[in-house]
């Protein structure tokens, strides 16, 4: 062993030590554990490559290691995560937020810019379940003129999506309430241009299967979806037109074999017109959108 470690080295044993422990992507979880530890971009590392190391810092770059070994997910280390091309805070209490749900703000954003649909008047959005507020907050900085609301059953989720809009300049743009979907706004009077959500939607029966990266460390709050995981998106399926204003579309993600149903639903509610599922960039299905009749 060196007598002290200088960057490449520490990557390239780590890397490896993390490809014994079959963790995926080890030399890029290498790099960005180390250049979290470090506070520098990732670049950096290779700019410094052959710059020594204080043993302060090895200690906590091992401690990082030892995290991930033991499964928990990089972004809850690094307390960070990329959507939209921004760059979100994120901790135990929310989901991390995942690529595909990008294409709910890509949806609602080509809604909304229709400009027949909503002339001048500012677009109402109500998110569902925000979790770190990655949806509100994206489309928040999309859309400038939107208002937006966000609920979530988490006060703890809602305090970490209040300082995400905070550090993205939106902090008025954007209400977050508490509680369960749209409990916060009955009797408000509040109707919406589209209301997008990513619900819980694993099927209980399937959690155990789940990674242990996400079974083990994510929220199962935000995650179990119960029976056939379906249980939230028929909620929001059976009330959603009540707060749609006529025209207005609901977004919803789901897995990919629960589309068919939610589309069932949707028909059998009879407040909807159009519908329809769309794929993720993956080529699964991945959302099913119903507009108000
Ligand atoms: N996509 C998530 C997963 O892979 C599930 C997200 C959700 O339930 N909203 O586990």
């Amino acid at each position: 062993m060196p007598k002290s470690w200088i960057i490449k080295d520490l990557l390239k044993v780590s890397a490896d030590y993390l490809k014994e422990k079959g963790i995926e992507s080890p030399r890029l979880t290498a790099e960005v554990l180390l250049a979290h530890q470090l506070n520098i971009d990732r670049v950096n590392l290779y700019l410094n490559f052959d710059q020594p190391l204080i043993e302060k810092e090895i200690t906590g770059y091992r401690s990082f290691i030892k995290r991930r070994v033991r499964h928990e997910p990089l972004q809850y280390i690094t307390g960070h995560k990329e959507f939209w091309s921004l760059d979100f805070m994120v901790n135990p209490q929310v989901l991390i937020p995942r690529p595909e749900s990008e294409l709910l703000v890509e949806l609602a954003v080509s809604l909304i810019n229709i400009p027949a649909v909503f002339e001048n008047l500012p677009p109402k959005v109500l998110d569902l379940g925000t979790g770190c507020g990655v949806l509100a907050i994206s489309l928040a900085k999309e859309i400038p003129h939107a208002r937006i609301w966000a609920t979530d059953l988490s006060e703890n989720a809602l305090d970490l999506a209040r300082r995400n809009a905070k550090k993205h300049g939106v902090p008025d743009r954007i209400e977050f309430l508490q509680g369960d979907l749209w409990e916060p706004l009955t009797n408000q009077g509040i109707i919406f241009d589209v209301i997008l959500s990513n619900p819980p939607y694993v099927a209980t029966d399937s959690y155990d299967a789940l990674p242990p990266e996400v079974r083990d460390y994510e929220p199962r709050q935000a995650l179990d979806g119960m029976r056939g995981g379906l249980h939230f998106i028929e909620k929001i399926i059976n009330k959603g037109f009540d707060f749609l204003s006529p025209g207005g579309w609901i977004i919803l993600e789901m897995a990919p074999d629960q589309t068919n149903r939610a589309l069932e639903l949707v028909e059998q509610s009879k407040g909807y017109g159009k519908k329809k599922k769309i794929k993720d960039h993956s080529h699964l299905d991945r959302v099913v959108m119903a507009q108000k009749a």
